[in-house]
């Protein structure tokens, strides 16, 4: 799943291939917009918003086209008449102007609301970790309010805070030695924490490797993320592979036993 940096940059591409261009093509293909046809408008913008993705665009009335990667979607910019990276029925959206074809593939959300109620779309996160708008201490209380809940999974509910995946929470929770399972109420400095998260997120938001160690060699980029059975690299204990969330909603976590002891 796509982190926040990894959406920040898919937005900035998208920004500076598309704004101010008009477009000579778009190609909704799911089935609520595909009779839409915004040939003719111009691209106003995109920006991200913790994971999600809003493209305005100005035709008869402004509009926005979200979209969110969930699992496996990815944006390319590609010049007219570059073979696609991906098969073409995975594309959900292309949108061209003379000199650029940006294809949405395998996008989880594609859909288009007046300009006006985007906040319907995004008014439930919390303060966006990359946003002009970073609210650290919104962000500590929003986290505060249960007490009882696990960490992780606090970090990963955008309503805190927008923009870490399962990624970020797990290395955050070794970063700062907390067992992934600690209830929030007990975790000593919720502000390092957070503040921990922008840090990793705005640090890696220009990188092309993602890195959470500071080194940027492959393999030894992140400190527990998909490491499981490998020793870890402070102590050299065995790091853990479990299974932690809701039913039907399961996600992979990594955890050193020694370095990240359960308070
Ligand atoms: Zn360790």
């Amino acid at each position: 799943m796509p982190e926040g940096d990894t959406v920040w940059r898919a937005a900035r591409m998208l920004d500076r291939a598309l704004s101010g261009r008009t477009l000579t093509t778009s190609d909704f293909r799911v089935p609520e917009y595909a009779t839409w046809d915004l040939v003719g408008a111009e691209v106003a913008e995109t920006t991200a918003r913790g994971k999600h993705l809003l493209t305005r665009i100005d035709a008869d009335r402004s509009w926005t086209l979200h979209t969110h990667l969930k699992m496996e979607g990815g944006w390319r910019v590609l010049r007219p008449g570059q073979r696609w990276p991906r098969p073409a029925h995975t594309a959900r959206v292309v949108l061209a102007t003379d000199d650029t074809v940006a294809v949405g593939f395998q996008l989880g959300i594609v859909e288009i609301v007046p300009r006006d109620r985007e906040s319907d779309l995004v008014g439930h996160l919390g303060p966006d970790l990359l946003g002009p708008d970073w609210d650290p201490a919104e962000a500590v209380r929003r986290l505060r309010a249960d007490p009882d809940r696990a960490v992780k999974e606090a970090l990963l509910d955008q309503r805190n805070l927008a923009g870490v995946g399962n990624m970020y929470a797990g290395e955050l929770c070794f970063v700062l030695g907390l067992d992934p399972r600690t209830p929030v109420g007990r975790v000593p400095d919720l502000a390092r924490l957070v503040g921990r998260a922008h840090q990793m997120l705005d640090q890696n938001r220009h990188r092309a490797v993602q890195s959470t160690t500071g080194d940027l060699a492959r393999g030894r980029n992140l400190w527990v993320h998909a490491r499981g059975g490998q020793p870890c690299r402070r102590c050299g204990t065995r790091i853990v592979e479990s299974s932690s969330g809701p039913e039907g909603q399961e996600r992979v976590t990594f955890h050193c036993p020694h370095c990240q002891p359960l308070l």
